[in-house]
């Protein structure tokens, strides 16, 4: 290889990597247990405390899963006398006469000496007899009692986010108020002498601070509580105003003032007062992490100033955080590939992430292609992205037509349903 096509190697042997930060956050992070006691009405996004045994059985009892005729499924090559109905609500006779059937609907309770139920469909009425066109199998649309769940079973586990499934799971189950952890409290704050809240005019060399909104967005949930500490200004003092304020927080997120510049007091101050862990992670963007704890042992995670970084690390880091701390599983989304439009440039050694769109043209082919500009302060490709390519450590690039991995941000989201 010559010089002029020599590849830069980002690797810094010090480095570790994504999954191994995150295995070291996760072993040092304690479990958050706390709970209370809510409607189920009230508890969407909430995280189940202790797992929940099933009250009852559903169906409580045998349910027709058809409009028709309950029968004995021997006696249907013969004419059938219909006898009396059950309908949904109005359980009928559970006695059936020799050759004789009931009507009944769907959900309704089948009289105990029927063993199938024949649909509508497959039926000849004349006046009060009927002929039964199609022979059924015996259990025929019958639901069997606790074929969805059986009493004392374990119907939601602890570390389940309540959605819509969960909460129509435990109403079918005649429960209407369960455990559910407290929230988790983040306490948010910025650093930097340049940033400025919005709705006031900004000063010369100003800028306005995107962090907080950001983070406050991408952390807080029904599950999660963020306290907005406000601007931090580039002093040891006012860095430890901040952690004192935090007192309330299980984790404390700061943006900003976290690498060696004579502004970055965050680390100075954390490792006063309680304890620093500093790595450098093969990644980009994403500089070296902080994470720590406060001298009360609050968890500490020092993001990057570059909004870019702060909403990557944070989706990287923190969220697993979180889940890890209310007792939830990882997240897990299947890997997506599609074929790059234009080409990408890397040096190896770290995974990079570029902002990115995915798209199909009218014939539903799907292609994925950066927003283009991709430096770290860029916010306005972030809001143009639905997704983030993630190139490997080793990659020096990819052509167009190639095949890269994606991330839709879909994929980062909780769950819907
Ligand atoms: P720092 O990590 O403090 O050196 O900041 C890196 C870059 O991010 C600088 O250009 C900062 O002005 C910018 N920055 C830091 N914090 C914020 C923020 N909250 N909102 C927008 N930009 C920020
Ligand atoms: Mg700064």
């Amino acid at each position: 290889m010559n010089l002029s096509t020599r590849v830069h190697n980002d690797a810094d042997p010090s480095a570790i990597s994504i999954d191994e930060a995150r295995e070291r956050i996760k072993s040092r992070l304690s479990v958050h247990t706390p709970s209370e006691q809510i409607s189920c009405a009230d508890a969407l996004g909430r995280i189940v405390a202790h797992d929940i045994e099933s009250p009852i059985s559903v169906p409580p009892f045998r349910a027709s899963a058809m409009d028709g005729f309950a029968v004995r499924a021997a006696e249907c090559h013969a004419p059938l006398k219909i006898k009396g109905q059950s309908l949904a609500g109005h359980p009928g006779n559970d006695v059936l006469e020799d050759f004789s059937c009931q009507r009944i609907t769907t959900g309704a309770r089948v009289p105990d000496q029927a063993d199938s139920v024949v649909q509508q469909e497959n039926t000849e009425r004349s006046g009060e007899t009927l002929i039964v066109t199609q022979q059924p199998a015996t259990g025929l649309h019958v639901r069997l009692p606790g074929s969805d769940s059986q009493q004392g079973t374990i119907l939601i586990k602890a570390g389940t986010r309540i959605g819509a499934a969960q909460i129509a799971l435990l109403s079918g189950h005649g429960i209407d108020t369960l455990d559910v952890l407290t929230p988790l409290v983040i306490a948010l704050f910025s650093t930097g002498d340049e940033l400025q809240t919005t709705g006031k005019p900004l000063l010369p060399g100003q800028i306005y601070d995107a962090n907080r909104p950001l983070l406050q967005a991408l952390l807080g949930s029904s599950a999660v509580t963020v306290i907005d500490l406000g601007i931090c200004k580039d002093t040891e003092s006012d860095v430890h105003a901040m952690l004192q304020s935090a007192a309330a927080a299980h984790i404390i997120v700061s943006s900003g003032g976290v690498s060696v510049g004579d502004a970055d007091f965050v680390r100075p101050v954390l490792e006063k007062q309680g304890r620093v862990d500093l790595w450098k992670i093969a990644m980009k963007p994403g500089r070296p992490l902080t994470f720590g704890f406060s001298a009360t042992d609050q968890a500490f995670f020092g993001l990057p100033g570059n909004p870019v970084s702060a909403a990557i690390t944070a989706l990287q880091f923190i969220r697993p955080a979180i889940r890890h701390m209310l007792g939830m599983s990882p997240r897990m989304s299947p890997p997506l590939h599609l074929p790059l439009r234009g080409s990408l440039s890397k040096n190896p050694g770290r995974v990079e992430y570029q902002r990115a769109i995915m798209a199909c043209d009218d014939d539903e082919n799907w292609w994925v292609s950066t927003t283009g500009m991709q430096d770290s302060h860029v916010l306005s490709s972030l809001h143009k992205a639905n997704c983030l390519i993630e190139l490997p450590i080793e990659s020096t690039g990819a052509e167009s037509g190639e095949s890269v991995r994606v991330l839709p941000f879909s994929h980062f989201a909780e769950d819907a349903l």
